[in-house]
């Protein structure tokens, strides 16, 4: 039995409204990452059964036992029949979701989940850009590792503050010059516009990551065709708040 007793919520199969039923999951391991301000999670059934299905691109509802509700993106590679992953960054400001997974929660609890939901999935190209900044690279995880697979052409543009505190540098080694690391303290700001200007017909944009990144996104891609552009805010729901 874990130490704490949190409880997760899982669907039969993943969804985008809330039809989920509640399953409660074991801590199975625990990384840390970036200099410490990354906790790499890896969860799984206490009887080691099967996990239920997801699509790259999906988050999960993480309830704490503090009463917390966070969304996770599921950001595991390989096997995922028998764990998922996610990575937390610890928010300096937290009110208690972050700060909670980084400092108290251990290797053998067992937490709550709902979900797995999806509203950052994958559409069919055969080009893709993704443009990462910091913690926004984890539903990136999975989504470079499908497409790679299935032998679209692909790049990922991936900021930081520095190299240190980002995260999974070492797992995104393998795909050599496909990935373009940016740390701010280096190079400065990735560089938006560039990045716009040097898509080809037909890419599709996926961006994850602060708000200032997302809306200069958004912004040097306005006069794309829609659809172009597909973004996922890290912000917390307000009901959950
Ligand atoms: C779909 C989705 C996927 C996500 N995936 C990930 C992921 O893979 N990894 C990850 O680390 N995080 C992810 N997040 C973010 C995560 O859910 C939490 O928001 C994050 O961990 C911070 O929670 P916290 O309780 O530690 O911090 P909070 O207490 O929520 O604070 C976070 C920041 O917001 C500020 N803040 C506090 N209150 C307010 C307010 N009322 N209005 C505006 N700002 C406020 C704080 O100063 C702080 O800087 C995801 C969010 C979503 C919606």
């Amino acid at each position: 039995m874990g130490r704490v007793a949190m409880s997760v919520m899982v669907g039969a199969a993943e969804s985008n409204n809330m039809a989920a039923t509640e399953l409660q999951l074991r801590v199975d391991n625990i990384e840390k990452q970036a200099g410490g301000s990354v906790a790499v999670i890896t969860l799984a059934r206490p009887d080691g059964g099967e996990m239920p299905p997801w699509s790259p691109g999906a988050h999960v509802d993480v309830v704490l036992p503090n009463g917390i509700v966070r969304q996770y993106s599921l950001c595991g590679v390989g096997d995922k029949t028998t764990t998922w992953r996610l990575g937390v960054l610890r928010e300096q400001q937290s009110r208690g979701g972050s700060e909670y997974v980084h400092t108290s929660l251990r290797v053998g609890d067992l937490i709550t989940i709902r979900g797995p939901r999806n509203n950052f999935p994958l559409v069919d190209s055969e080009r893709y850009v993704f443009v990462a900044g910091g913690i926004g690279i984890t539903p990136f995880l999975p989504m470079i590792e499908e497409v790679h697979r299935r032998g679209a052409d692909w790049s990922l543009v991936y900021g930081g503050r520095s190299r240190s505190t980002m995260a999974f540098l070492d797992e995104l080694a393998q795909y050599g010059d496909r990935v373009t690391l940016w740390p701010q303290d280096e190079v400065g700001l990735i560089d938006v516009k560039g990045i716009v200007e040097r898509l080809t017909p037909g890419a599709v944009v996926y961006c994850c990551g602060p708000e200032p990144l997302i809306a200069a996104m958004e912004e040097a891609t306005a006069h794309l065709p829609e659809g172009t552009l597909n973004v996922e805010r890290f912000r917390p729901r307000e009901d959950l708040l």
